[in-house]
């Protein structure tokens, strides 16, 4: 059999031009946020470009095809590495890169005509591409690791890729035979083609499954949290209020609600603008995490209405908890600009002792709590089905303070 690596090279550049077609076309349904995708495409076809003129070579003996084809080989692995900075959202110095293309142009230039010498243009290649190689493998292994599995793929692919190239750059160069070529029909370096086309094409499959994880957990953060305040929306929830009372029924225990509105958010808006009234929104969800217990639940229900959850909280210690955030929303006005913006809340407690553990009779005691807060004035806390003041119930239990 003979090893015909010209074959490989003419497979390398169709295969470099189907992938770079692929993700070009990918990247145009993806949303802004998954970037890198279209930098990556380029990097293969310009793979493929260089494949193609080295390739080319050996049919039409022009020695600029080397320089020109190899150097399109190194762009390549550099608009990879851009394409993973990009897709990391990190910053690319591009200086460097275009110093990198540049020097190994120039380095190639000298060892074919200048000084005709494979193992030194190998050599000068090798250290061209092991540099992007390294670099785009070790930005994937810090900035995505703990996010997102397929980045690990991608980082091992990359540095077996880099591996590879730098053993053959050291054979080539320590076997020192000037008139060898890729193409001289030497196993070693037919079985190096296929791996370099391999491991390139899993390489570039593995970016796309990164590329698939990131989109995966983008829709899902859109789908169960709301994007202004970085809380559960309504749906997701409600899903875990039902969740939560299921298991209180198996386990027989309580579960407090609170119905929280923001008092006079109309006016909010109408005076400081929108703007401001999302960031008065952003600071009580600050200021709820800061006051809830880890267990808890907090979920935006709609506009400025907020709903906790209290697992296994008492009527008492619920209302507490509730009075202890007004209290703290009454104490921290927020800072917009140079503004400072003084805001209260309102809120009703339900508890699963009168409404059952069932989260639309709670859901209805807590509204009806904190129509009777707002009804009497606002920045208060109203207990459903309970006869007195609620900041009295919570004076009683917490004694004097
Ligand atoms: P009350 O004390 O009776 O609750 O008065 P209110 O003005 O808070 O009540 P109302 O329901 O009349 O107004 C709610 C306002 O909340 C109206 C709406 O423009 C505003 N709002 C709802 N969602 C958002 C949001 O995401 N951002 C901003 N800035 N405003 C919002
Ligand atoms: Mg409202
Ligand atoms: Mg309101």
């Amino acid at each position: 059999m003979t090893l015909d690596a010209r074959a490989l090279v003419l497979f390398a550049t169709l295969m470099g031009l189907v992938l770079a077609a692929a993700l070009y076309l990918l990247s145009k349904g993806l949303p802004e946020s998954v970037r890198g995708v279209r930098a990556w495409a380029l990097g293969f076809a310009l793979q493929a470009g260089g494949a193609l003129l080295v390739g080319l070579r050996t049919i039409y003996p022009d020695v600029a095809l080397i320089p020109l084809g190899n150097t399109l080989i190194v762009l390549g692995h550099i608009a990879q590495f851009v394409a993973v900075k990009q897709f990391l959202g990190e910053r690319v110095q591009r200086l460097p890169l275009w110093v990198l293309g540049l020097a190994v142009f120039a380095a190639t230039l000298a060892f074919t005509y200048a000084h005709n010498s494979f193992p030194a243009r190998t050599a000068v290649i090798t250290v061209g591409s092991v540099i992007p190689l390294v670099a785009t493998s070790r930005a994937l292994f810090r900035g995505a690791s703990r996010e997102l599995v397929a980045a690990r793929y991608t980082a091992v692919l990359l540095l077996g890729m880099a591996v590879m190239l730098a053993a053959r750059g050291a054979y080539t160069v320590a076997s020192g035979n000037t008139l060898s070529t890729l193409f001289a029909g030497d196993l070693f370096q037919f079985v190096y083609v296929s791996a370099y086309v391999i491991l390139s094409v899993l390489s570039g499959l593995a970016f796309v499954l990164l590329v698939a994880e990131r989109l995966r957990l983008e829709l899902e953060r859109m789908a169960t949290l709301d994007p202004l305040t970085g809380i559960y929306n309504r749906r997701t929830f409600t899903d875990l209020v039902e969740r939560e009372l299921a298991r209180a029924a198996r386990a027989g225990s309580s579960v407090a609600l609170v119905v929280i509105d923001l008092d006079h958010f109309k006016g909010v808006n109408d005076r400081y603008g929108h703007v401001a009234g999302d960031a008065v929104l952003k600071a009580f969800v600050a200021t709820a995490h800061g006051a809830l217990r880890k267990q808890d639940l907090l979920g935006r229900y709609g506009g400025e209405e907020f709903c906790v959850v209290l697992p296994g909280a008492s009527p008492v210690e619920a209302v507490m908890i509730a009075q202890r955030l007004r209290e703290s929303v009454d104490a921290h006005p927020v800072s917009v600009g140079d503004r400072s913006i003084r805001y209260t809340i309102s809120a009703g407690v339900a508890h699963s002792n009168r409404a059952g553990l069932d989260l639309d009779s709670l859901v209805r005691d807590a509204d009806e709590a904190l129509y009777r807060a707002k009804a009497r004035g606002r920045n208060q806390v109203s207990l459903a089905g309970a006869a007195d003041a609620p900041s009295d119930v919570a004076a009683r239990v917490a004694g004097p303070a």
